[in-house]
């Protein structure tokens, strides 16, 4: 075997490990966040020759690099051509200005790229060691959707999600609920809080080791690597030799930014990060001032997926620029906040400005855009008005779209009079039969169900 790279805790106070290991485990005992301790580099040339591969090969040949020596190159290959059977759509909106689409995946969010590809490395390890996994995932939404469709029909893993059951739409129930197999979902006369009580009990509970529990959280290393591909994706597919490009990311916890970011420290020439926010402001102003203040209660935006307060990625994003911030937002060595504000400009875009995209863009271009790409989009003409001359006409750039616009039709609705049709993965959805089994919010109801269940 290669030599293999190793993963340290943003904390620094845990020990590093393998990918393997790291993926396994999530967050790093000292609540710090796993990281690469070296970024490999791929050479120019190499970037180039992407040109002709497609995203699966892409993804073969980024991924490669943080997994060397810890998974055979061949199986690999077979996770991310299974990950990765759908399309990712660049449009061209105006001059060399582009949207990606990152939505046709099985839930039409963004999220699917991370979760398909975390699933299917968690399938090889265990089922090379001949184990078990038991995921619990409590979700007020998206989130459990997006795993609990990564997972389905995998072996070695089973998987529960906890939702409120008045705190979903319809819509993202049945993206649960329908699928059935390995999935099992659990309906709640509660709120998401308690939801995500109950599971964080039963990670607590050492009476309920035997049955492997685990989460498959938004902060584990191997749900980052995969969002590294489609910007490499992105620029082989636009770019003409040797220029740079501009990425504009709508961000809510900065996984999908730090994919972006890593992509740059791995060699693609990104001459500017655009991360727009919500009125979530935090990050734009520490960008300013330095001065780090998360956003408690954090606010409600139509961009719903980005209502963060708190990003939890952005820890990462210090360690990168030399600074360490811990778990709860404390900055404990000062970051290279010159080399940031040289790489990164950041904005934060009110749900007025919002809107006013939404109807534009469309009148415009005939891009439909939803809330949070048009939070994305928006940063970006932000971003091309404040450079001036600074920024040449022909500029490549591309805003990125992280759902389909009908998963959050109600705004396009109300502005443009156009009611987004179901992309295929979601289309006769509301006629299959769902599985779902209604608990309490009582611990011990929880607990007896699961080893009903799952006791071997
Ligand atoms: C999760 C999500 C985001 C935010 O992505 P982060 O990686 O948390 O910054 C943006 N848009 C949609 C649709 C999402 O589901």
């Amino acid at each position: 075997m290669r030599k293999t790279l190793e993963y340290y805790s943003t904390n620094y106070k845990a020990e590093n490990l393998t990918f393997h290991l790291a993926l396994l485990k999530g967050q790093a005992p000292d609540k710090g966040l796993y990281m690469p301790l070296i970024i490999p580099l791929i050479p120019a040339g190499e970037i180039q020759e992407y040109r002709q591969l497609e995203y699966g090969e892409i993804a073969y040949h980024v991924t490669r690099r943080f997994l060397e020596g810890e998974i055979p190159d061949d199986e690999l290959k077979i996770i991310v051509t299974e990950a990765y059977n759908y399309e990712v759509p660049l449009e061209r909106v105006f001059d060399r200005k582009y949207v990606m689409r990152l939505d046709r995946g099985p839930t039409a969010s963004f999220k699917d790229f991370a979760a398909r590809m975390m699933g299917r490395l968690m399938q090889f390890y265990l089922r090379t060691e001949n184990r078990r996994l038991l995921i619990l995932t409590a979700t007020s939404g998206d989130t459990g959707s997006a795993v609990a469709n990564a997972f389905y029909d995998l072996d070695n893993i089973d998987i529960v999600v906890l939702f409120p059951r008045n705190e979903v739409t319809d819509r993202q129930r049945k993206q649960m609920t329908t699928l059935g197999k390995n999935v099992k979902i659990l309906s709640l006369d509660a709120k998401f809080d308690d939801c995500q009580a109950l599971v964080k009990q039963a990670f607590a509970d050492e009476s309920l080791d035997f049955l492997g529990l685990s989460s498959a959280n938004s902060i584990n290393i191997g749900r980052l690597i995969p969002q590294i591909v489609y910007y490499f994706y992105a620029y082989a597919r636009l770019s003409s030799a040797g220029e740079d490009i501009v990425f504009s990311v709508p961000s809510g916890n900065f996984g999908d930014m730090m994919g972006g970011l890593l992509a740059m420290k791995m060699g693609l020439p990104v001459r500017k990060f655009v991360i727009a926010t919500n009125e979530n402001a935090e990050f734009p102003q520490y960008l300013a001032t330095g001065n780090y203040n998360k956003i408690e209660p954090s606010r409600n935006c139509i961009s719903s997926a980005m209502n963060v307060g708190h990003p939890s990625n952005l820890a990462r994003l210090v360690a990168l620029y030399g600074g360490i911030m811990d778990e709860k937002g404390l900055i404990l060595r000062e970051a290279d906040m010159d080399l940031m504000r040289n790489e990164l400009w950041s904005t934060s875009i009110t749900d007025e400005e919002t809107r006013i995209t939404i109807g534009e863009a469309w009148s415009k271009w005939k891009l439909l855009l939803e809330p949070h790409g048009a939070v994305g989009w928006t940063g970006l003409m932000k971003f091309i008005l404040d450079q001036g001359d600074k920024l040449a006409a022909n500029q490549l750039c591309v805003s990125l779209e992280t759902a389909h616009p009908a998963k959050f039709p109600d705004e396009i609705k109300k502005i443009t009079g156009i009611d987004p049709e179901l992309p295929a993965s979601l289309q006769g959805i509301d006629h299959k039969p769902e599985y779902v089994t209604r608990i309490s919010s009582d611990y011990n109801e929880f607990k007896n169900w699961l080893l009903e269940n799952y006791k071997s």
